[in-house]
């Protein structure tokens, strides 16, 4: 049987979080898990729990650790995750979600935390530049724009600017990183799950770093 995988990946927003999870799902065959996604699912979806949801989201807070939580929680008993592993994005953000993590995966553990560095004036220029596709959620920026007129190569739909990039509440979430999920770096690291990589650079290279980064901790040779 195959080993499962489970990543945690950290970061700023727009640290490349999104897009390279995406990249690592395909290469290790894993699910993508990102908490912002899902939420946003839900927002579209218009259910009770995702207008809940969008109050948070527009202003840059935080939903309630018991509340994502449990989301997450769901989400990693289902079949792919459990058998496969996941790669989380977005979770956790606090350290009762990450004491909340450890309980959820006994009798298992994570493999490896990644806090995917970048310092804040590029987070910066890359949020003032990315874009996501209203309906299905995928993302662009104005360097990497889909193919066609602002119309998502996936599902058609349409490319914007996120609902909640806007000056206050990326301010809001870049506080609540420093305050609340910055500290989870030290935790991880007493543990000895963390490495950090830079996210500097191309994709590609990003990408490069990250898969040396997984493939060491799980003992898989460097030229797989
Ligand atoms: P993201 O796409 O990861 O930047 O998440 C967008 C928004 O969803 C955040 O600003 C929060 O309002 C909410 N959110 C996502 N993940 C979490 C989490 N783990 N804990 C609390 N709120 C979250």
């Amino acid at each position: 049987m195959v080993r499962a995988t489970r990543l945690v990946i950290l970061g700023k927003q727009g640290a490349g979080k999104g897009t390279q999870c995406v990249r690592l799902s395909q290469h290790y065959a894993v699910p993508h898990i990102s908490t912002g996604d899902m939420l946003r699912a839900a927002v579209r979806a218009g259910t009770e729990f995702g207008r809940m949801a969008k109050d948070f989201m527009d202003r840059g807070e935080l939903v309630t650790d018991e509340v994502i939580s449990g989301v997450v929680s769901e989400r990693l008993a289902e079949k792919d995750a459990s058998q496969l592993g996941f790669i989380l994005d977005g979770f956790p953000r606090t350290a009762a979600q990450a004491e909340a993590l450890e309980e959820m995966l006994l009798p298992s553990e994570l493999d490896l935390v990644i806090d995917l560095a970048v310092p804040t004036e590029l987070v910066l220029k890359r949020i003032a530049s990315r874009r996501v596709c209203r309906v299905c959620g995928a993302n662009y920026s104005v360097q990497s724009p889909p193919k066609v007129d602002w119309t998502c190569d996936n599902c058609g739909g349409e490319v914007v600017l996120r609902e909640d990039d806007t000056e206050a509440a990326v301010k809001r979430r870049l506080d609540l990183y420093e305050s609340q999920t910055a500290p989870l770096i030290d935790w991880y690291s007493q543990r000895e799950k963390l490495v950090t990589v830079s996210g500097e650079g191309a994709a590609d290279e990003v990408m490069h770093r990250l898969i040396a980064a997984v493939n060491r901790a799980k003992g898989i040779p460097q030229w797989s």
